[in-house]
């Protein structure tokens, strides 16, 4: 194999072999831009090193070989005496990772070298600045000197001259400070400062291949759910310089603005600098624009290649630059950040220049980034006071009184106040007082800690990790930079941002809502860019999915919102939510009924009710299908809490007041209570065990729709029983429905097709699925339970314990909960899939669980072929959209 690659070698396809940076330096070299010469060792040089401690046998060879040509090309050798070819030695992984080493700059700089510089440059300034850069660098990053000691002596050595910035430092005063480094080397290191110029190469290597173990970098590619074994690349570039004086510089620069996406000039730029002086801040930078008038030859150089990378990456880039002595040189580029909605709107501005088509337009946005712009936002004209800034871990916009204690966060919620609970960080003791609370705020843990990840699974804004907040829960107050925050003051978080604020921050609704509703129209001269980008992108997207979306709703009102957010349908119609509110009583008839007449009365009462409930619903998706699940959940949900109810009936005990029903109650429950009760009595089994109340659904149903009918609509209903194991509990139930069916058609005379169908959500059931589909007309995977039961994991219990143990230990980098486990559950849907069509070609197949709406779970339904997908009314535009991307 190959190790090294010239950068005439590479290409921007190859960022496995060379990283981003190396894949895009050779890019530009090959598309002729003035990029300085250097080579590219290889992420697999980097896992050899990595897995067996030496790097392979090859690599020294191979990189004496490229440095020669190097050497050749640049007409001088590595540290050369009189005239010393310096490269820099910089970090490049597939993905850009902040948690690993960057950049030795000017190595090949030494005791002797540094005055060949000087002489050649005619600068001895400049040279001495460049080795002090050097030790400083390479103290720092290769031998693990602690940093702020070479920054202390750094401006020790500037007050000394009474000055304030580096570059008033004179040749003796950095002379000086190089001895100092040195010291601080040898002290620190227990090593000289290397003078080889290739030692001080090789060891910068493998400085940067041991960078990608470093804990700070695994952590980092944990919370991003970058893979551990991809390894980084290295590159060796040769030195361009930009602190050779005030006609050289260097500057960074976006080919548009990132945030809105507009055409312009945007950048920063430093005068006699190098590296990452620009972003330091140690010196106050231009506006690109002032380039022009700086050095108007560079600038219009600059401007064209930034076109050249437009148009060749069609997408906007960022680009690193250095101007050494009025001759432009590109550094680095790659296809830049941008905001949620720049995205889009950048996408949108592509495809109008010609530049990509729609397909390619679908790639360019993602569902998460629309999610992020449907939530209500902090006004971005407001007046804010921020306190601090943490991480964005779950996004929303929220406003409430601090709270330091659940006790609190719980009491204060029941008495209508709205909270933020702030806490160091949450453990599953805080639960309620999460629920309770508008948003959470921590100052410790990442994206996988409790506070994250249960928030997450709420959908309840957090920010976690705001480092600078002090929280002291046991006085009841943060302090930040001076600021104390007693509890009962307001903040705000933001939770797409990580900001927090200090008081109230006005709200404003999303436009994108706004759009979606119909309360905002694309094509109205008033629709913001944002909306019109959203609009035509979404048109983009229906256009190429194959998936069908339907929405998860119960009544009119979700239904109707569903619609007009792009509902094809109702994919799950929960009936639990019609046996609530003043209906309880009757339900509570039901359980207790001791004869046949008593339930079929209790029955009788509820019958008119659920029918009403289906007629909105069935108008409401009048001409599109709505899939009703019977009955699911243990009847117990439907009767009063145990222990209240204990109590209530002790008291009246103890005052001779017997009630008669209480105490049947009290009976019932315990009758019904259940150890484990999501594996208990529910589901298809009340059907088959509670006489007439799946029949008395059914014919709720049949009758809707008849009356429907009537009326001239056209009722699509579908009825769909839950948690079949086996095929004859289905068949059973499927004959007792197929007759209320048939008595309904002939009582009413209107001819009626519904179709009846399964949840697959236990793994029996998938395992057996060619044989349910005998019975079954449609599948719908109802992935939240198969997940539970695949797992064994408690939802409801497990999230909020131990899963942030499990995201952090990588056993898995989502939650299955969140995003669906492909090789697990994906496999049963995947097979049952296969085995259920295989008897019925023509069977419907659905997924209505929470990863309905979840991009990556939605690329993996399209793959296995689902029919359609549902979710919850406000992720159907996410659904769509991801839908649209997987498709082309
Ligand atoms: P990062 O990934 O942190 O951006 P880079 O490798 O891009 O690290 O380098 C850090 C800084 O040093 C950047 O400003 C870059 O432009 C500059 N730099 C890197 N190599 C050279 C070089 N050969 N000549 C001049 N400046 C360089
Ligand atoms: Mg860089
Ligand atoms: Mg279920």
């Amino acid at each position: 194999v190959k190790f090294v690659y010239d950068f005439t070698e590479g290409n921007k396809d190859l960022k496995d072999l060379l990283g981003g940076k190396g894949a895009n330096l050779a890019e530009m070299t090959n598309l002729g831009l003035p990029v300085p010469p250097g080579f590219t060792i290889t992420t697999e040089a980097c896992k050899v090193y990595l897995d067996s401690g030496d790097e392979p046998a090859a690599l020294r060879d191979e990189v004496s070989a490229h440095l020669t040509a190097l050497e050749k090309k640049m007409g001088k050798k590595l540290g050369q005496a009189d005239d010393p070819l310096l490269v820099s030695v910089r970090s490049g992984a597939k993905f850009s990772m902040p948690g690993m080493m960057d950049t030795v700059l000017n190595i090949g700089l030494s005791d002797k070298s540094v005055q060949g510089l000087a002489k050649q440059a005619g600068d001895d300034r400049f040279a001495w600045d460049s080795y002090r850069r050097l030790i400083q660098m390479f103290g720092k990053t290769v031998l693990g000197v602690d940093g702020e000691l070479f920054e202390d002596a750094l401006e020790k050595a500037k007050d000394a001259k009474k000055v304030t910035v580096d570059t008033d430092l004179d040749a003796d005063g950095l002379k000086k400070l190089v001895t100092k480094f040195k010291k601080i080397v040898k002290t620190e290191a227990g090593r000289d400062f290397p003078q080889d110029p290739r030692e001080q190469m090789d060891l910068a290597i493998h400085a940067v291949f041991d960078s990608w173990n470093t804990e700070r970098a695994k952590l980092y590619r944990r919370q991003e759910r970058i893979p551990h074994d991809l390894g980084t690349a290295v590159n060796v570039c040769s030195m361009v310089f930009g602190n050779l004086g005030a006609d050289s510089g260097t500057g960074v620069a976006f080919t548009r603005d990132p945030a809105s996406g507009q055409q312009g000039v945007y950048g920063d730029y430093l005068q006699n600098a190098q590296g990452e002086d620009v972003v330091a801040g140690i010196r106050n930078t231009v506006p690109l624009a002032d380039l022009e008038r700086i050095d108007k030859k560079s600038y219009d150089q600059l401007m064209q290649i930034m076109e050249t990378l437009e148009t060749h990456y069609k997408d906007l880039c960022d680009i690193e630059f250095t101007i050494e002595r009025g001759q432009l040189w590109m550094l680095q580029t790659r296809v830049g950040k941008r905001t949620a909605g720049a995205a889009f709107r950048i996408a949108t501005q592509l495809v109008d220049q010609g530049l990509i088509d729609e397909a390619e337009a679908l790639q360019r946005v993602s569902g998460a980034q629309l999610a992020q712009l449907m939530f209500p936002r902090f006004d971005e004209d407001a007046k804010v006071s921020q306190l601090g800034r943490g991480i964005a871990a779950s996004p929303g916009a929220a406003v409430g009184k601090a709270v330091f204690d659940s006790y609190t966060a719980i009491k204060w919620s029941r008495s209508g106040e709205k909270v933020i609970l702030i806490r160091r960080e949450t453990n599953p003791d805080d639960l309620d007082g999460m629920i309770a609370a508008e948003g959470i705020l921590t100052s410790r843990g990442g994206k996988t800690s409790h506070a994250a990840v249960v928030a997450r699974g709420m959908g309840k804004t957090c920010v976690c990790g705001a480092e600078d907040l002090e929280v002291d829960t046991k006085r009841r107050r943060l302090t930040v930079n001076g600021h104390v925050v007693e509890e009962g003051d307001v903040v705000s978080i933001d939770g797409s941002t990580g900001k927090v604020y200090l008081g109230e921050v006005p709200v404003v609704p999303s436009p994108v809502v706004e759009y979606f509703e119909g309360r905002m129209h694309a094509g109205a001269d008033d629709a913001d860019e944002l909306v019109q980008a959203v609009h035509r992108i979404m048109a983009f997207a229906d256009g190429k999915r194959r998936l069908r979306v339907r929405a998860n709703a119960d009544n009119a009102e979700d239904a109707l919102r569903a619609r007009r957010f792009g509902a094809q349908g109702i994919g799950l119609c929960r009936t639990e939510h019609m046996f609530l509110g003043e209906r309880r009583e009757m339900v509570e008839r039901l359980i207790l009924a001791d004869t046949e007449e008593e339930r079929e009365k209790a029955l009788k009462e509820l019958l008119p009710l659920q029918k009403r409930d289906f007629v909105e619903l069935f108008e409401a998706m009048d001409g599109l299908p709505v899939t009703v699940r019977l009955l699911d959940p243990p009847l117990h949900e439907f009767l009063p809490d145990i222990t209240e109810l204990s109590v209530r009936v002790a008291l009246a005990e103890s005052r001779k007041d017997h009630n008669e029903n209480d105490l049947r109650l009290l009976q019932a429950v315990h009758r019904l209570h259940e150890q484990n009760p999501m594996l208990g009595l529910r589901g298809v089994r009340l059907g088959l065990v509670i006489p007439g109340l799946f029949t008395m659904q059914v014919r709720a149903i049949a009758e809707a729709a008849a009356e429907r009918k009537e009326a001239k609509g056209d009722p699509r209903a579908e009825i769909m029983i839950p948690l079949v194991g086996t095929v004859q509990e289905l068949e059973i139930v499927r004959d007792e429905a197929e007759q209320v069916i048939a008595e309904v058609e002939r009582s009413t005379g209107v001819a009626l097709k519904l179709a009846l169908g399964t949840m697959i959500e236990l793994p029996r059931a998938a395992l057996t699925a060619g044989q349910i589909a005998e019975a079954a007309e449609f599948f719908s995977f109802g992935t939240n339970d198969l997940t539970q039961t695949v797992w064994g994991f408690s939802r409801d219990d497990v999230e909020a314990s131990f899963f942030t143990a499990y995201l952090e230990k990588g056993i898995f980098g989502v939650s299955p909960f969140e995003t669906i486990d492909k090789d697990g559950v994906g496999k049963l849907v995947r097979d049952a899939v296969e085995a259920g069509r295989a008897t019925r070609p023509d069977l419907k197949l659905g997924i209505c669980g929470e990863h309905g709406g979840d991009p990556e779970s939605v690329h993996f339904f399209h793959e296995v072929g689902l029919d359609y997908v549902s979710c919850s009314p406000f992720r159907i535009p996410v659904a769509r959209l991801e839908a649209g991307r997987a498709a082309s």
